[in-house]
Order: C-alpha cells, then sequence, then structure tokens
C-alpha cells in the first residue's frame, strides 16, 4: 500500500501540520539496576496545527521544551505518545524507508550550522549533501542546483568552492538555509536561526527566510526563545512554559493582548526602541522549573504574580477566549 493510503487520517485541508498531544518523556535511570527512577516530562500534552505557507512561531524559555518538540515532530528523537500529521499522513506510522522520503520535505536550519558543516568539505559538496544521500540528480545537475541555492540565500557561485571557517556568522546561517532549501522542502524547522547572529544580521536572516517562504509557498515552525524575534516573521505565536502550551494566538492578538501572564512577562521584556516611552517590566520571582518535577495544578503558580489557591490544584486546559486566541489560565478572563 503507497505511504499516503496507509498513514493518511482525515484531517482539515487548510492545516498541513497537525501536532496531537505530543507528549516526549525522557527516563531518568538510577540504582545499581540502571532502572527507571523518574521521568522529564519535556513535552506534556502538546497540540497545535499549522496552516500550509504559515509560519508559526514558538516561543519560550530555554528547557520549556520548544526544540524537543520541533526534534520529535520530524521524528529525529523517538516520541513517547501523541501524533504528528504532515498533509494529513501520520509520520509517527511510517516505516523508516518511508521516513526517510518523507524527510526529503521536512528540513531543519539549526543555530549553529557550523556543527553541521563537515570543516573538511567546501560548502558546495555540503549543500549537495541531501541530493547524494537521496539519490537526487547527477553530479552536474546537483552543481547546478547548489549554485541556484546559493543565489537565492544572497552567497556567490564562488561561496561553493569556500571552507566554512572562511565565512561569518550571518553567512554560514545562509549556507545552512541553502541546505535546508536545496531539497525543495514544503516544511522548516527554524530552529533558533538567528540567536546567535548580531541583531542587523538576524534582520537579513529574516528578510531571507520570509523571502523564501513567499517565493517558493513554504511552512515554518520558527522556534524562539524571544518574542521580539518572531513578531515580524510570525502568523501565529505559541508559548511554551515547562513541556506545555500555555498560549496561542495570531501574531497581532498575542502582542496586543496577552491573557496569560507569564507572556505578559515575556512581552514586558521587548525592549521598546523610542528611549523616551518606557514599558513596565515585570521581572518573575525564582527561577523556571525543572520538568523532572514540575509545580503541581498550573506549573507556573509558583512565579505567577496572580496565583491563587487553586492554581496549585486544578491544572488549566486550553480554552479559547477571544477568536482563535487560546490560554491555558484559570483566571485570564482578568485580561481579555
Ligand atoms: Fe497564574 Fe493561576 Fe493563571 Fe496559572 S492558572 S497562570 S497560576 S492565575
Amino acid at each position: 500500500m503507497h505511504m499516503s493510503e496507509q498513514n493518511t487520517m482525515n484531517t482539515h485541508p487548510e492545516d498541513f501540520i497537525e501536532v496531537k498531544n505530543l507528549v516526549k518523556y525522557y527516563p531518568v535511570l538510577g540504582g545499581v539496576m540502571r532502572r527507571v527512577i523518574a521521568w522529564v516530562k519535556a513535552v506534556d500534552d502538546v497540540s497545535f496545527t499549522i496552516k500550509r505557507g504559515e509560519t508559526l512561531g514558538l516561543v519560550g524559555e530555554s528547557g520549556c521544551g520548544k526544540t524537543t518538540v520541533g526534534h520529535t515532530m520530524l521524528g529525529l528523537i523517538p516520541h513517547t505518545s501523541g501524533s504528528v500529521l504532515f498533509d494529513g499522513v501520520d509520520i509517527f506510522k511510517l516505516s523508516p524507508d518511508e521516513l526517510k522520503t518523507m524527510r526529503r520535505n521536512l528540513q531543519i536550519v539549526f543555530q549553529d550550522p557550523y556543527s553541521s558543516l563537515d570543516p573538511r568539505l567546501p560548502i558546495g559538496e555540503s549543500i549537495a549533501e541531501g541530493l547524494r544521500i537521496h539519490k537526487i540528480g547527477d553530479n552536474q545537475e546537483r552543481f547546478n542546483q547548489v549554485m541556484e541555492v546559493l543565489r537565492k540565500v544572497g552567497l556567490e557561485d564562488y561561496h561553493a568552492m569556500r571552507y566554512p571557517h572562511e565565512f561569518s556568522g550571518g553567512q554560514r546561517q545562509r549556507i545552512g538555509i541553502a541546505r535546508a532549501l536545496i531539497m525543495k522542502p514544503k516544511f522548516i524547522l527554524l530552529d533558533e536561526p538567528v540567536s546567535a547572529l548580531d541583531v542587523s544580521i538576524q534582520s537579513q536572516v529574516l528578510n531571507i527566510l520570509r523571502d523564501l517562504q513567499s517565493e517558493f509557498g513554504l511552512t515554518y515552525l520558527f522556534v524562539a526563545h524571544n518574542l521580539a524575534v518572531v513578531e515580524h516573521i510570525s502568523d501565529r505565536v505559541a508559548v511554551m512554559y515547562v513541556g506545555k502550551v500555555v498560549e496561542i494566538a495570531s501574531r497581532e492578538d498575542l502582542f496586543d493582548h496577552q491573557l496569560h501572564p507569564y507572556t505578559q512577562a515575556l512581552m514586558s521584556a521587548i525592549p521598546i526602541p523610542n528611549p523616551r516611552l518606557k514599558r513596565e517590566r515585570t521581572i518573575l520571582a525564582g527561577d523556571v522549573p525543572s520538568p523532572l518535577n514540575p509545580p503541581s495544578g498550573c506549573r507556573f503558580h509558583p512565579r505567577c504574580p496572580i496565583a491563587q489557591p487553586n492554581c496549585a490544584v486544578d491544572e488549566p486546559l486550553l480554552r479559547e477566549l477571544r477568536p482563535g486566541h487560546q490560554v491555558a489560565c484559570h483566571y485570564a478572563e482578568k485580561f481579555a
């Protein structure tokens, strides 16, 4: 049976990606017998959709599980439970061969592209690596495609012969994008792609990503630890806290009306470019809790400025308070 027949499930045609109740726990081994003594709940029942051609920003502090969501979605690390549909195909039900074929459509750009480039290879060869692995084209066709994607990301033909150490951070990120783009993907996981770059370079890379998206109709999941980075590229934004999505909304609605106290705190940390305007910064008490032993009830309750006694007991579920705007907080009406 063909892959798409075997694993296709009913899906809303607009939703290119559907992540349903995704869970990723890591076992903690202990004792002489190295038995499982606890679980790190890195991703704990996360659901969202991404429409075709859309960018979903996935934001949260380090350790919140956002990168694990991305890597689990692509099958790069095994999931614990839940499902991920790409164009109606459940990626977790594919055989290894089917997954390999599917991966051509699903690419990733890492925060540090240098680590994924072989220092001994000219970057033209690194960019063509995916084509070689999938046995796409002959040498001449691969060469032509390398030249084409180099130009698309704003590099020159001669760069193909240069080695990774000869490039700046921004150029290396362009190479990372070229490596993904050459596979003609439908979806790219952008895993903190500009976090290591200077602000001036960040906007250049973001502009390239936006241009490529409109030219090729790409769908993006843009993972970042900072709301400011995703503001100009996302259509919708999901905010994660200790393994859970706590708020998800269109970019406009999220930036205008944050309904979750955690999102409000993240927003208050974004500097306003006008020095005459000041934003009142919310400094959260305490540290981000460990996903090994997350707080009971609402995971945010030990740090929440408006927590009530029931917040430590009852877990708030995501619910829609404004059209298309979901929040997991018992008291979000206060801000609606
Ligand atoms: Fe704060 Fe309670 Fe809302 Fe959690 S549920 S964010 S602790 S008010």
